[in-house]
This record gives structure tokens, C-alpha cells and sequence, in this order.
């Protein structure tokens, strides 16, 4: 888990400060306040004293990295001047606060259950295909979003409790366990949204998401909306602009849609349009877009891509009884639960 990259410098604060170096030793203590630099591949501590390229920091009884708090370990290196700072987090602690962050707590707990078998699933697959060898998920957007193990509901703890080690495998390989938050009645094929085709990513129907908030949305695009978008895809704006849905998956999901206006037509991706228009307007490509006096009334079902996992759909099987075995089986048909992570 990265916390930081590409700093010079990393401050540490703590009443003790202890760090550990590549070989498991104590390398060097301190108290209050210690200035971490990075000299080529070596850690200098406190302006003196050159450590190696790997040391784990933690702090008694408390931890400030760069004026932040940290609980459990941080391990600081140095690579070609700058130090990374990656946070050193157990794996269910993480799938607990990646849960926390994903779900309404007052979800269902076999809804809750199966969502952590996927995240576990999705953080066990970064493990055995990391992006660096040095840290095995990067905090943010890139990843599954995660803002730290504290304060996470002991509803989300639970869920990654009561499922320990459980990963979903296809033919004994970690499956893509990706999720959304509404279908809309029918999940997409990944061959549709992504191109390739995935066995157990194949299009569901789904009548469990029917009380979604965003089960049915409205999105009215402005004229003004409607142009900077048409400009950002490379349609300059004249008076007859034009923005209409050309082409349709299987599931009735927008494909292409093409943008027109001044003798410029463009068609493209309707991804690259939802994306260009953003994700939260045009909440999913299950769409129909109808011009209504110079503006677009864009109306739809569904948020998300649509793939995989259906989170209200999960939600609304588990309440009307089912488990989190068959919630999976549901929406990555064709898969196992097996019980242990590698
Ligand atoms: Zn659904």
C-alpha cells in the first residue's frame, strides 16, 4: 500500500521512533523527531548516519509520517534519490476499510460478505501480480479506493472476519472479481465493455437492484454542457449540434455515439463520451439520449459499468435470503470459492 512517492525527505514523529532495516535488525532509535533523506539508493537518518535501502519505521505508542498518523508499520525506501513510503497493512484489515468505502453500511451482511470475498480477491490478485515489487496496491483511484484501517464499522470488519481467506478462482486462477454499484436489470458482458471476453464476466439478468437510488436516473445536459463536451471530443460548436447514440451492445448498453455538428461528425466509443461528460451525470451507458429544446434529456438506468458484480443486486438477493456463496455464484457464474488466499 503506497502512501507516498517521489519525496526527498520524509519527516517521522513519535515519542519513539524505532526502524528495522532489510534484515529484520533494529537499525537505529530515536524520540521526537527524526529527517529521513534519500541519497542514491541509501537511507540517510537524521542528516548523519547512511542506513540501507529498506527500513520498516514504526512508532511508540504513536507514528506521524509527514505529518500524518500511522498505526501498524511504514516501510520507507530509497530508490535513485526519492523515497517511497508504503504502508504495511494485514490483508483483512485492508478488506475491511476497502469494504467501508465501497458499501453503505446498512447493507445486508451476506450482501457485505460477498463483496469482501471479491475485494479480498481483487487485493490477493495484486499480490501474486504486483505493480512494483515494493508496495502491492497503490492507495487512490488506480486501485480499489482505501483511506486507512482507522475508524472502519465493526459491520465491515465482520464481513471480512466471517470470510477469512476466501478468494473467488476460475479454473484454479484468481478470478476479476469487479463490482458495481446498480445494473439496472442486467449486467454487461466484459467482451462488450471491455473487449475481451471473460467466461464468468458474461451479461446476467438482475431483478434485485430495483431499489437502488440510481435504479432509474435523468441527466439534463444544458446546451453550454452539451458544447464543452462536443469541444473536449473534437467537435468544434456551431449551431446544429447533435449528440445521439449510434450504436448498442447485447444488453442494450450505448456503444457508440456520435457527435455532429458545423459539417463535423465524429462517432466514437460511448465510453469516451460518458467519460468526457462525467461519471456522475451520465451515471452508466444503459442510455437513451433525446434532444429537448436545444438541451439533451439523457436518461438511464444503472450506475456503473456493469460488470461483474451488481452491488445493489447483491443487497437485494441477500435480503430476500440468500448467502454470499450464492450471491458469487450469481454474478461470476462458473467460479469456486476457494478457502485460502496464496
Ligand atoms: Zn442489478
Amino acid at each position: 500500500m503506497l502512501l507516498s512517492g517521489g519525496a526527498t525527505e520524509i519527516v517521522l514523529e513519535g515519542e519513539t521512533i524505532r526502524a528495522w532495516g532489510g534484515d529484520g535488525r533494529l537499525a537505529a532509535e530515536a524520540s521526537g523527531r527524526v529527517t529521513l533523506a534519500a541519497v542514491g539508493e541509501r537511507i540517510r537518518w537524521n542528516g548523519s548516519r547512511f542506513l540501507g535501502d529498506t527500513l520498516d519505521v514504526a512508532g511508540a505508542p504513536d507514528l506521524r509520517v509527514g505529518n500524518r498518523e500511522r498505526t501498524g508499520r511504514v516501510r520507507i525506501l530509497a530508490r535513485k534519490g526519492e523515497l517511497l513510503a508504503v504502508a504495511v497493512v494485514p490483508l483483512e484489515a485492508y478488506v475491511a476499510a476497502v469494504l467501508s468505502r465501497e458499501a453503505p453500511p446498512r447493507f445486508h451482511p451476506e450482501a457485505l460478505a460477498a463483496l469482501a470475498v471479491a475485494v479480498r480477491t481483487y487485493a490477493a490478485g495484486a499480490v501474486v501480480k504486483p505493480r512494483d515489487p515494493a508496495y502491492d496496491v497503490v492507495g487512490g483511484v488506480e486501485d480499489q479506493v482505501f483511506d486507512g484501517t482507522d475508524g472502519v464499522a465493526p459491520v465491515f470488519r465482520e464481513a471480512a472476519d466471517r470470510t477469512r481467506g476466501m478468494v473467488v478462482r476460475y479454473r484454479g486462477e484468481l478470478a476479476r472479481t469487479v463490482y458495481h454499484s446498480t445494473c439496472g436489470g442486467r449486467t454487461e458482458d466484459a467482451a462488450s465493455a471491455w473487449g475481451k471476453d471473460i467466461p464468468y464476466l458474461r451479461a446476467q439478468y438482475c431483478n434485485d437492484c430495483a431499489d437502488s437510488p440510481v435504479y432509474r436516473w435523468e441527466y439534463r445536459m444544458s446546451e453550454e454542457e452539451g458544447r464543452r463536451v462536443a469541444k473536449a471530443l473534437g467537435v468544434p460548436h456551431g449551431k446544429d449540434l447533435r449528440i445521439a447514440v449510434t450504436g448498442r451492445t447485447p444488453t442494450g448498453r450505448a456503444s457508440r455515439v456520435r457527435v455532429s455538428s458545423g459539417g463535423v461528425s465524429r462517432e466514437l466509443q460511448a465510453a469516451e463520451f460518458r467519460k468526457t461528460a462525467g461519471y456522475a451525470k451520465v451515471r452508466s451507458l444503459k442510455m437513451e439520449i433525446v434532444p429537448v429544446a436545444g438541451e439533451w434529456r439523457i436518461t438511464g438506468e444503472g450506475w456503473g459499468h456493469g460488470v461483474g458484480m451488481c452491488q445493489y443486486g447483491a443487497n437485494g438477493m441477500a435480503r430476500r435470503g440468500a448467502g454470499y456463496r450464492e450471491i458469487l455464484e450469481r454474478y461470476y457464474p462458473g467460479t469456486e470459492i476457494a478457502g485460502e488466499t496464496p
